[in-house]
């Protein structure tokens, strides 16, 4: 059984894939696979574990449903066109929760930093832009007893309102599609409407799934909606928010801050202006990037392909429906 793995991934996943008896190739080059590419590299594989943002469509899904399965090394699963995956009786994994804890510490860091602009003073200094001290320069803002407002208290959302409410007694307000009940009662956390989250939010941390539904949804209107004093955080998917909405609802102080580890699209221009702008800290897409987290991910892949090929459930299929078939 020949697995194809798209990129370097931690050695603990390959370990657990070859002691399972499976040959496994592994593309190294530093760059991203056309589908062609990777159509082509799937054509002689029984397995894929794919890694980043290859199109899991239709056309891929056509041509290469001979695979037993596909693991993925993420949560996320935008890529994938799951209906499709079904119908060619495709079985899908992802690796939820084992990157929860990592990427809530993103989204802490991002807030923290944006609220005492961290990353613009950081620069200053190499700029030799010290600054005189002024009582009145420099100032951030505190976050002690402020209303963090999560859209998406799902494993992300819920590991961030956690370390919230922890280190700064934060309230916390919430939406979902549907109440999370658990959450309500560790949390204390309130469920309300989009538009109040908008309105009551001092921190407005992003972690929903990207959908045909929350596409585009942080966007002009949205961010009028907030208060001047807001931050907006964003570790969920670039795509979640207008990037030029953004830009001008922070040139016009219509919201305070924002700190993104997700851009769209990424890379992010290096010369794009939410860089040089005090208020603003962009991160790399590194939400889930910890030794530990990474090892966890590979491992959890790892496992489900091993699963599929010994003709079992993948333990986290995406897709379970493709059993039934
Ligand atoms: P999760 O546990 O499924 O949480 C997603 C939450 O979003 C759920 O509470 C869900 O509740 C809510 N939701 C989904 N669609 C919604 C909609 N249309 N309107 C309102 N709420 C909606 O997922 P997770 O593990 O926390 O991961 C969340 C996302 O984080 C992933 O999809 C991925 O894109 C991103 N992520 C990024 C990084 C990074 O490196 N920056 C790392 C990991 C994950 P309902 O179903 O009740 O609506």
């Amino acid at each position: 059984m020949n697995i194809f793995v798209t990129r370097i991934i931690p050695q603990k996943g390959l370990d657990l894939l070859n002691a399972a008896g499976f040959e496994v190739t592994q593309y190294t080059e530093k760059k991203e696979l056309s589908q062609e590419e990777l159509i082509s590299a799937c054509k002689d594989s029984d397995a894929l574990l794919s890694v980043g943002s290859n199109k899991i469509d239709e056309y891929f899904l056509q041509q290469c449903s001979h695979l037993k399965g596909i693991a993925l090394m993420s949560v996320g699963y935008d890529n994938v066109d799951v209906e499709a995956a079904t119908r060619y009786g495709v079985p899908v994994s992802n690796t939820p929760g084992v990157l929860s804890g990592a990427t809530a510490d993103v989204a802490f860091l991002l807030m923290l930093a944006v609220s005492r602009n961290a990353f613009y003073m950081h620069n200053s200094i190499g700029k030799g832009d010290w600054g005189f001290y002024e009582p009145t320069s420099n100032l951030g803002q505190e976050l002690n007893g402020k209303t963090l407002g999560v859209l998406g208290l799902g494993r992300i959302g819920t590991e961030l309102a956690q370390k919230c409410k922890a280190a700064y007694y934060m309230n916390v307000i919430y939406h979902n599609r549907n109440p999370n009940a658990e959450a309500e009662q560790t949390l204390a956390a309130q469920y309300v409407s989009f538009e109040s989250l908008l309105k009551e939010s001092d921190v407005l941390s992003v972690h929903v799934n990207l959908t045909a539904e929350t596409k585009g949804l942080f966007d002009k209107s949205a961010f009028n909606q907030m208060k001047p004093s807001a931050i907006f955080i964003n570790t969920a998917r670039g795509a979640i928010h207008n990037e030029n909405d953004l830009l001008e609802a922070l040139e016009n102080h219509i919201i305070w801050g924002a700190g993104l580890d997700v851009t769209n699209p990424e890379p992010m221009n290096r010369n794009h202006p939410l860089l040089s702008m005090p208020n603003v800290c962009v991160l790399p897409h590194i939400g889930s990037a910890t030794v530990e987290t990474r090892d966890n991910m590979a491992v959890m892949a790892a496992k489900n392909i091993i699963a599929v090929l010994q003709n079992q459930k993948m333990p986290q299929t995406i897709n379970p429906e493709v059993y039934q078939n």
